[in-house]
């Protein structure tokens, strides 16, 4: 396929953009893999984030059917020659030009999704902005079913990391709150065009049909979560003291005894339902 994307980039006179993370998956063997795990039925919605020079687009569509609908978000307006040539040779692809950052997927989604559907979501995210992209998606309560994203092999094993490992942090805790989170492959540099520094890693998230953990306040339990790790070298009851000016340390203490949890411990140890044990007490003793 390297030839075929140089050929294409070429016949359009484009030039892979650093600055945009355009590095293009040029192993058809990656395409296949992201393909299985993305499951499309005919039929179905897909949402792509950054389709570049319709490296996947073209077997997204294929596997939609022209009963589905590809909604592809694209910003580099250099590529819109290549891709309006590519909508009109697969009519299910629509461009959107806009910053997938900013993007109300409900919205752009709704008008062909069938009531009670979700769409899922594909995309070689660009790295530069892999994490805020993925966070905007979660946190925005959007109607997807999962999502399969190309991502640096190390934020891969941060958000699918379990307590007490190395790599366990806030991103780990929040993305597992809302998703059930598996390294699909990892994915070497000379699978893309140009080569990135890093590794990658394919990501499958599937949404959760109910929330790991009861929460009493959501916004609370996400509060203690960052606190934790802020500092990640500060014991639990400590990272607790900063966040809570109202309540003691030796309070804090206490609840943190009544409830198991030993307060010299470090937040990289506790696990999904320890931070909400924490955030449940913490919303009865701030009464
Ligand atoms: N899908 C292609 C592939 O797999 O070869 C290209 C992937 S490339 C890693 C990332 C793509 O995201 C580029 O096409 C880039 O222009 C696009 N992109 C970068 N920032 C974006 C943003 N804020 N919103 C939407 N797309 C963006």
């Amino acid at each position: 396929m390297t030839k075929e994307i140089r050929e294409r980039l070429q016949r359009y006179g484009i030039r892979a953009k650093k600055g945009l993370g355009q590095n293009f998956l040029v192993d058809s063997n990656y395409i296949d893999k992201i393909l299985r795990a993305a499951q499309l039925k005919e039929g179905a919605v897909v949402v792509e984030i950054g389709p570049g020079p319709a490296t996947l687009t073209p077997f997204l569509a294929e596997a939609v059917g022209t009963s589905g609908k590809v909604i592809a978000i694209e910003v580099d307006s250099a590529l819109q020659e290549l891709l309006s040539d590519l909508a009109r040779q697969y009519k299910q692809v629509e461009i959107h030009w806009q910053d997938a950052l900013q993007v109300d997927y409900d919205a752009v989604t709704k008008p062909y999704l069938p009531a009670d559907e979700s769409f899922a979501l594909v995309a070689n995210l660009p790295y530069y902005i892999t994490t805020p992209i993925i966070m905007h998606l979660l946190e925005g309560k959007f109607n997807y079913s999962h999502l399969v994203v190309m991502v640096q092999k190390e934020v891969a094993e941060r958000i699918v990391s379990p307590p007490g490992n190395k790599s366990y942090g806030a991103l780990s805790v929040a993305v597992q709150y809302y998703c059930q989170a598996e390294i699909v492959t990892t994915v070497p540099p000379g699978a893309f065009v140009p080569a990135p520094k890093v590794s990658s890693a394919v990501l499958r998230l599937q949404r959760r049909a109910v929330a790991p953990v009861e929460l009493i306040d959501e916004r609370l339990f996400f509060q203690i979560v960052r606190a934790a790790f802020n500092q990640r070298r500060k014991t639990l009851l400590n990272a607790l003291s900063a966040l809570e000016h109202n309540i003691s340390k030796a309070e804090l203490a206490t609840m943190l005894t009544r409830l198991e949890i030993d307060p010299v411990r470090r937040g990289e140890t506790l696990t999904l339902a320890e931070f909400a044990r924490i955030a449940n007490a913490l919303v009865e003793e701030r009464k």
